[in-house]
């Protein structure tokens, strides 16, 4: 969510200085890009982590697999054991039936029969006597056939119980190795349900970084909205001097001046100054129509031009402290930006030569919101403080302070 968000106040960002040039904080290229680089290492990760995942699964897997087969041999194993019980259990009885059979013989060739059996038999005593000595030692060859299929039992018997213990064991080895194959299915589902969102959040900032970059960001430490990306709306009107530079940006500014003491104060307005000095030319900075030629109670020579952008928002331009008007110029005069209006100077209350230019949008004592000009005034600060630079917001100027520009 944290990354969601991120991206949403970028965008926001993006959204506000689009339209003002407001910058709220001051963001650079550089930070833009280490934002990119970060996300990049973060998708780098997490797509590692899935491939690290999916991998230990397919080992896994191969193993269950090996152990299943384990478990196989041993049930066979088990089976073959079985078998070779029974059948040994059988021949034991095979056995003891005929050393049964070979005792009774013997006994009955010992006994009172032994006569007749030699009757029906044998042929001769040492027949007898040589026929009784086989069964003697079959008896014997049985007695130890039995002896050694008793113990083959017992290590049959030894081998199956050792054979489940191991099947168990391996049963229990399966079982361990399905859930770690459940846990990382889960994690590589949880990894990869994850991935879409970083693949798009980089898209978002590799995006942004090239949207900059095509907006002429370039050093690292470039300010987005001030060394670089100002965006459209602040070259809506030209310059109103070729040359010159700033002296002063709307601001709140602590002021002393020759006539008044010192006193804190919203400037509405940009100072610039030239190396031309009184001779500089003021142009009207767009097409527009003059709308007042006044001085103000402290003798500055001022002049007002309204203007009306391509989406039909009204400007009030106030060019001050001009030292004289040029000629030909009156109240209704359509003018255009190669109209020179008059030169700079230093009337009124001023510390040195400067034009002092505002710019508003809105119609200056015909609009509501500028009616009069306490509310023009106060209307123009709460634009400020809203984010509204004033003239700086339409015209394209240098972010520093005495940076000389050379083209209107
Ligand atoms: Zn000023």
């Amino acid at each position: 969510m944290k990354r969601i968000s991120h991206i949403l106040v970028i965008f926001a960002f993006i959204v506000l200085i689009i339209p003002t040039n407001v910058l709220a904080e001051q963001l650079t290229y550089g930070q833009i890009l280490d934002d990119l680089a970060k996300a990049q290492k973060e998708l780098e990760k997490n797509n590692q982590s899935v491939g690290n995942a999916q991998g230990q699964v397919q080992k896994d897997n191969e193993t269950i697999k090996n152990l299943k087969s384990e478990i196989e041999k041993m049930k066979n194993e088990n089976t073959e054991l079985q078998q070779e019980i029974a059948d040994s259990y059988v021949e034991i009885d095979n056995k003891k039936e005929q050393t049964k059979d070979l005792i009774a013989y013997l006994q009955v060739s010992q006994g009172e029969n032994v006569y007749l059996d030699y009757v029906f038999g044998g042929e001769t005593i040492t027949d007898l006597v040589y026929r009784l000595s086989i069964v003697e030692q079959i008896t014997e060859y049985n007695e130890t056939m039995i002896k050694e299929l008793d113990e083959l039992i017992t290590r049959n018997e030894k081998r199956k119980v050792e054979l489940a213990e191991n099947e168990q064991k391996t049963e229990q080895k399966i079982e361990n190795l399905k859930s770690e194959v459940a846990k990382l299915n889960n994690t590589v589902t949880q990894l990869s349900s994850l991935t879409p969102s970083l693949k798009d959040e980089v898209k978002a900032k590799q995006d942004l970084v090239n949207y900059y970059k095509s907006q002429g960001c370039s050093n690292r430490s470039d300010v987005i909205g001030v060394d670089c990306a100002r965006t459209a709306s602040s070259g809506i009107f030209l310059r109103p001097i070729k040359t010159g530079y700033i002296t002063s940006f709307i601001n709140y500014r602590y002021i002393c001046t020759p006539k008044k003491d010192c006193y804190s104060s919203f400037h509405k307005g940009t100072d610039m100054g030239s190396p031309l000095g009184k001779n500089t030319p003021i142009y009207s900075i767009g097409t527009g129509v003059i709308t007042s030629k006044w001085t103000d109670g402290d003798g500055a020579i001022c002049i007002n031009v309204q203007y009306k952008d391509a989406k039909g928002t009204y400007y009030t331009a106030i060019y001050a402290h001009l030292s004289r008007y040029a000629d030909g110029l009156y109240v209704g005069k359509t003018v255009t930006s190669d109209t020179i209006l008059g030169y700079m100077g230093d009337t009124g209350n001023v510390t040195g030569v400067h034009l002092h230019l505002e710019v508003y949008p809105c119609r200056l004592y015909i609009d509501s919101n500028c009616r009069t000009w306490s509310a023009y005034s106060q209307y123009a600060e709460n634009l400020f403080k809203k984010g509204y630079k004033g003239t700086e917001s339409v015209i394209d100027f240098p972010s520093r302070v005495s940076q000389t520009w050379y083209s209107r």
